[in-house]
């Protein structure tokens, strides 16, 4: 499934099963990623939005949270990180 994030416009071929194996890949290019706190206090921040879906995925840019917040210079759309 290609997904393509409306905000930021990062493409790539991903379903759940392989957000693991694409965070991986991420952190293997030159990409900058965000550091290991910072990752988790996102992820926190997007678990508790009214913004995520079931699947994961934000409603306000339609990017999985688990690679958006992952990578550094992202933001969320709604500014609550
Ligand atoms: S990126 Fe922002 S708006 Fe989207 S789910 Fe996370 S906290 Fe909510």
């Amino acid at each position: 499934m290609k997904v393509v994030c409306k905000a930021c416009q990062y493409t790539s071929d991903i379903h759940k099963e392989t957000i693991e194996k694409e965070l991986n890949r991420l952190k293997a290019s030159k990409t900058s990623m965000a550091d290991d706190a910072a990752y988790e206090a996102r992820l926190k921040i997007c678990s508790d939005c009214k913004h995520l879906d079931v699947s994961g995925t934000c409603m306000m840019c339609g990017c999985y949270v688990m690679l958006r917040t992952a990578l550094k210079d992202n933001k969320c759309p709604k500014k609550y990180w």
